[in-house]
């Protein structure tokens, strides 16, 4: 298995705490203290379109026209620009 635990100490109270460590599906680790109730809890979040929209916009260079794709896009220009910004957000497979 990919999940693994072990002891860290602790930000709030310095004392020992158990930490756990997965890689699956990606890498995260989570705290919890029994010294002192401090605890972590992974989140998932998934981004509005448009909110996704105005974060491409910021990184436009990622996202170049075809006129620009030698030096990471222009912030300047309509083509990047319209490249960056996404009609829908695209389809997630929900299999388990
Ligand atoms: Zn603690
Ligand atoms: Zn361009």
């Amino acid at each position: 298995m990919s999940s693994h635990s072990y002891d860290s100490v602790c930000p709030k109270c310095n004392e020992s705490m158990d930490s756990f460590s997965e890689n699956r599906p990606y890498d995260m680790v989570d705290h919890e203290c029994l010294n002192c109730g401090f605890y972590t809890e992974n989140s998932e979040h998934m981004r509005s379109l448009e909110d996704l929209n105005d974060l491409r916009l910021d990184y436009y260079e990622r996202f170049p026209c075809e006129k620009h794709e030698d030096d990471y896009g222009n912030p300047t220009c309509e083509d990047c620009r319209d490249k960056s910004q996404l009609k829908e957000l695209p389809t997630i497979n929900e299999e388990k």
